[in-house]
């Protein structure tokens, strides 16, 4: 379904000391973070702590004041925009989807950052095009059964719910065969039902070999669904490992009981 990454136990994605101040605002000051292929890796940690800015540092969305990103044992592409050619793709929060297109159509969008024909061919509907494009639909359904859409994969993208939105977004990201998928808090606002969905795709993602990765507020679907736990709070990593040492750390529960906000949010 995807293409299998490199041989050889390098991280995927990893960022080392990583610092990016706002004036006085340390967001993100000195995270270490290591994402392997093949794992699901939560970032959970109150409001505020600098989630969201260790995945912009990350994708080079900000530039850092000091640390370093590598991107398979490379140092990560200067420019946002290059990030992506890494095989490194963030899912934003609001979906951006082609409302008048059909669900598989929007799919296909994704899978064609990847396709090797020329516009020619595909304009001639050459037959290494309709080969492509054959193989792409059936890729494109097999993606949307598993995220629980099949049924809809001929409808109007404007015509899902917000939550199948969310995951319409998550499927075509995949379908464009990255590497590390970044999703930013993709449960929110979703049904039981399609948490339970986003959970397969997540735990579907990482047995192709993906790195996966998830900023989070529902805490239950990250010791859920995830194999490696990164907490931040105030800019800094308060623990990280896998989801049974995180959860008894002494510093998560004081960070998370003496912020009742995090508590309000963690409950789906
Ligand atoms: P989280 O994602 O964990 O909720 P953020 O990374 O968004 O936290 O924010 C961490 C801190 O950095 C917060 O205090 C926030 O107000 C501040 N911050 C984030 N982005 C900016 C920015 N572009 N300019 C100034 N301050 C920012
Ligand atoms: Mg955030």
């Amino acid at each position: 379904m995807l293409p299998p990454p490199p041989p050889g136990d390098v991280p995927a994605l990893e960022g080392r000391g990583l610092v990016k101040h706002f004036g006085g605002v340390k967001a993100v000051d000195g995270v270490d973070i290591s994402v392997g292929s093949g794992t699901v890796h939560g970032i959970i940690g109150p409001n505020g702590s600098g989630k969201s800015t260790t995945v912009s540092c990350l994708t080079r969305f900000h530039q850092v004041d000091d640390g370093e990103v590598l991107v398979f044992g490379e140092t990560a592409a200067r420019h946002p925009w290059a990030v992506p050619s890494q095989g490194v793709i963030r899912v934003f929060q609001i979906p951006h989807l082609f409302e008048q297109q059909s669900v598989l159509d929007n799919v296909l969008t994704g899978r064609r950052r990847r396709e090797s024909y020329g516009w020619l061919a595909a304009v001639l509907r050459l037959p290494a095009y309709r080969r492509q494009d054959r193989a792409g639909r059936a890729e494109g359904r097999a993606l949307l059964e598993f995220a629980g859409l099949a049924g809809r994969a001929d409808r109007l993208a404007g015509s899902l719910s917000h939550g199948q939105k969310r995951l319409l977004e998550v499927v075509r990201a995949a379908a464009s065969g990255p590497r590390v998928l970044i999703l930013d808090e993709p449960a929110t606002g979703l049904t039981r039902t399609e948490i339970a969905a986003l959970a397969r795709l997540c735990r579907g993602f990482r047995d192709a070999g993906l790195a996966v990765v998830l900023i989070e507020h529902n805490v239950e679907f990250v010791m859920d669904v995830c194999d490696q736990i990164t907490v931040i709070d105030s800019g800094t990593v308060i623990a990280s490992g896998a989801p049974d040492h995180v959860r008894g750390h002494p510093a998560v529960l004081e960070a998370y009981l003496g912020r009742p906000d995090l508590v309000e949010e963690a409950t789906p």
